[in-house]
C-alpha cells in the first residue's frame, strides 16, 4: 500500500539530488551536526556550548527547553523562557536553532520564537495523539522536523509520524535513530536494534536518516564507536549533546561531552563515501559478491534439506505420540554447535540466536509434519 511519505517531495528524488540542507553536512564535516545541551539550562551555558559548537562549523544547536523526564521530581526544563536564551544564542554566534516539541503549545511558542528547527522526542513519537496535534499546530508552517524513533522498536509507529507531519505539508522531514527501551541493565542505555533504522532505510532511500549516540549509548565513553557506526551505515547526521560541565548538568550528566571532547570526537570520525568509482575496486567487490551469493544458495540449501529432516522427525515422534521438544537433544544441539562454531571461527553466541530461531521454525514445521500424518491417518 502506498503511504502519505511516498508522496512526499523529497520521495522520488534521486540519489544525486542533494538532502535538505538541515540535515546535510557543511562541507567541513563528514555528516550534518546538531550538538548542543540536552537541556538549556542558563543563557550563560547556552552561550558558552553555543559558541563553540558555532566554532566547530555543527548546522545548528540542540538545545531542550521542555524536557519529557521518564519518573516525576526530575527537572524538567526551564520552559519558555529559555526561548528567548535561544534567541539572544542565534543573535550573537549566527547558529540556527533546534528544540524538542511534545505538545501544540510547545509548537506555538517555538513557532513564535522563531525556533529554525524542532524535533519529536522518543516518548512522543511513541503517541499518535500527541504527533497529531503536533502536526495540526504545525499545519502551514515550513519548519524542519526530526522525528526521533519511538520508545518501542515499532517501525510504523515511527514512519507513521513522520506522515502525519508530511500530511500537513511538513517537507523538510527527518529520521532520527536513538536505540529502543529494553528491560534490565544493557551495555548502552538504549538498544540500538540497527535492523529498525537499516529496514526504515530500505523502504524511504530519500528520507534523511541522523543517528542519535548520546541517548543511544547513554555513556560517553561509548559514544564514539556508536557515532562511527552511523557513520559507516552511511547515516546522513548526528545529534550529540555537549555541555560546557558535563558532570553537573542537570539531565543525563553521564552522557553529555565537553566541548573540547565533542571536537576530539568529531575530529576522530572516519568519513565514509557511499561508493567508489574505481574500476579495480568494483571488479573485486563483484567477485567477491559472487562468491557470496554461492555461499548464501549453498546454505539456504543446507537450511531447506535440515528442515525436511525435522518434518519426517515430526512424522516419527507423531506417530509414536512423542513429544516434539525433547530437552536432552536440544542440550546437545546447542553445546555441539557452540564448539563447531568457535572451531569455524564464527562467535557461538551469535550461532546460538540463529539456533533459536531456526529451532522456532524447526518446531513449526514438526507440528506442521504431525497435522499431515494426522490429516492422512485420522486413526494416528
Ligand atoms: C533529547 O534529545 O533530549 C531527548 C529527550 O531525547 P529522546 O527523546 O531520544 O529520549
Ligand atoms: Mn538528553
Amino acid at each position: 500500500m502506498k503511504s502519505k511519505l511516498d508522496s512526499h517531495p523529497t520521495a522520488k528524488a534521486s540519489a544525486a539530488v542533494p538532502l535538505p540542507s538541515f540535515w546535510r553536512s557543511a562541507g567541513a564535516q563528514p555528516v550534518a551536526l546538531l550538538a548542543g545541551p540536552c537541556s538549556a539550562e542558563s543563557p550563560e551555558q547556552l552561550l558558552e556550548v553555543a559558541q563553540a559548537m558555532a566554532a566547530q562549523g555543527v548546522q545548528a544547536l540542540r538545545a531542550g527547553v521542555w524536557k519529557p523526564r521518564t519518573r516525576p521530581n526530575q527537572f524538567e526544563g526551564r520552559g519558555a523562557v529559555a526561548l528567548d536564551w535561544l534567541q539572544n544564542v542565534r543573535q550573537e554566534t549566527g547558529l540556527a536553532l533546534i528544540t524538542e516539541v511534545a505538545s501544540a503549545a510547545h509548537v506555538e511558542a517555538a513557532l513564535a520564537a522563531g525556533i529554525d528547527g524542532l524535533w519529536i522526542g522518543a516518548r512522543t513519537t511513541v503517541n499518535p495523539f500527541l504527533v497529531q496535534e503536533i502536526a495540526e499546530a504545525l499545519r502551514g508552517a515550513q519548519i524542519p522536523v526530526l522525528v526521533k524513533n519511538p520508545v518501542n522498536p515499532d517501525l510504523a509507529l515511527w514512519l507513521g509520524g513522520i506522515e502525519r507531519l508530511a500530511a500537513v505539508g511538513i517537507t523538510d522531514l527527518a529520521a532520527c535513530h536513538r536505540g529502543f527501551s529494553s528491560f534490565g541493565e544493557t551495555r548502552y542505555r538504549n538498544s540500538p536494534q540497527w535492523e529498525v533504522p537499516l529496514e526504515l532505510r530500505r523502504r524511504h532511500p530519500e528520507l534523511p536518516l541522523l543517528g542519535d549516540p548520546s541517548h543511544l549509548a547513554g555513556k560517553r565513553e561509548l559514544l564514539r564507536p556508536v557515532a562511527q557506526q552511523m557513520l559507516d551505515l552511511g547515516y546522513d547526521g548526528l545529534m550529540i549533546e555537549v555541555h560546557p560541565a558535563p558532570d553537573s548538568a542537570l539531565s543525563d550528566p553521564a552522557q553529555q561531552l565537553t566541548p573540547a571532547a565533542f571536537a576530539e570526537l568529531v575530529a576522530a570520525l572516519e568519513p565514509r563515501q557511499p561508493d567508489c568509482p574505481d574500476a579495480q575496486y568494483h571488479q573485486a567487490l563483484e567477485a567477491l559478491r559472487a562468491q557470496i551469493d554461492e555461499a548464501d544458495a549453498e546454505w539456504l540449501a543446507a537450511l531447506a534439506r535440515r528442515l525436511a529432516f525435522v518434518a519426517e522427525v515430526g512424522r516419527l515422534k507423531h506417530a509414536r505420540g512423542v513429544q516434539a521438544f525433547q530437552l536432552e537433544r536440544w542440550q546437545d544441539v546447542h553445546e555441539s554447535r557452540s564448539t563447531w562454531a568457535d572451531a569455524l571461527g564464527l562467535k557461538p553466541e551469535f550461532v546460538q540466536r540463529l539456533l533459536e530461531l531456526l529451532h522456532i521454525e524447526s518446531l513449526a514445521h514438526h507440528a506442521k509434519a504431525s497435522k499431515t500424518v494426522s490429516a492422512a491417518s485420522p486413526s494416528n
